[in-house]
């Protein structure tokens, strides 16, 4: 039995003050919520807001993004070192974001993803075709390829600590959501990838999480599929009221 997720990205949205008024609201509704994991990733500047502000509740803190060295000459990153010292459990690995604005590669994916987990933090992997991928029919492809190369040579030990994110491009931020069958479809393959690679046992543990313009109306219809065990929520997870409401799908 797989436990759902329910995370929310907030890209860079939210000073401090906003993110101690989104936990000061948020917090009396989901207080007895305990049918799915809940993941909140502020910005960078806003973690250890989050990380006090979640203090005794369910809520675990996530980077939306995380460096391979430890420590270094590398302006701009930020370690798991770093964001274990203050008290993130996740990292976002390889948004559609990142990837496009970003140059974020299968490559770099692996290499944060192996940091993530070596060093104590569940990775949050994202993938997913952009339209043109989708239009031209190569949308399994695509995201069979990112698994493969980016997510293919990991320890069977390290993927109890993945969870993966499918994320349509297309459907992020527009407004224009895979419908339940696509997104379903695709979880399937993704999922039949990781047991091809791995074994049919690791893939069936494996939570694949939708993403791409979820809502308090649509996550009942998409949380219906089977092979969706949760969701990655970007700009509905702004508001705690919207938020709340998509934790308590059920
Ligand atoms: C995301 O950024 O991961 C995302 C799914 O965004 P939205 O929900 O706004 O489409």
């Amino acid at each position: 039995m797989r436990k759902p997720v329910i995370a929310g990205n907030w890209k860079m949205f939210k000073t401090r003050v906003e993110t101690t008024a989104f936990f000061q609201a948020i917090l009396p509704q989901v207080r007895d919520v305990a049918h799915c994991d809940m993941v909140v990733a502020p910005p960078f500047t806003a973690l250890e807001t989050a990380v006090a502000m979640a203090e005794g509740s369910r809520i675990g803190i996530s980077a939306q993004n995380v460096h391979w060295e430890e420590q270094g000459p590398f302006t701009g990153e930020v370690s798991v070192k770093l964001l274990r010292d203050v008290g993130c459990t996740y990292a976002i690995i390889g948004h559609s974001e990142r990837r496009q604005y970003f140059a974020e590669t299968d490559e770099t994916v692996e290499k944060r993803t192996r940091a993530a987990i070596a060093g104590g933090l569940k990775a949050i992997v994202c993938v997913g075709e952009v339209l043109s991928e989708r239009d031209g029919g190569q949308a399994v492809d695509v995201v069979r390829r990112q698994v493969r190369n980016g997510l293919g040579r990991l320890t069977m030990n390290d993927l109890s600590h993945i969870i993966v994110a499918y994320e349509p491009v297309w459907a992020i931020g527009t407004g224009r959501t895979a419908t339940p069958e696509i997104a379903a479809e695709m979880h399937a393959a993704i999922r039949k990838t990781f047991a091809e690679i791995y074994n049919e046992a690791a893939a069936d543990a494996l939570r694949i999480l939708y993403g791409g313009s979820v809502k308090p109306d649509n996550i009942a219809a998409l949380m219906n599929k089977e092979d969706i065990d949760g969701a990655l929520v970007g700009g509905a997870s702004l508001d705690p009221a919207s938020f709340a409401a998509i934790i308590k799908y059920k």
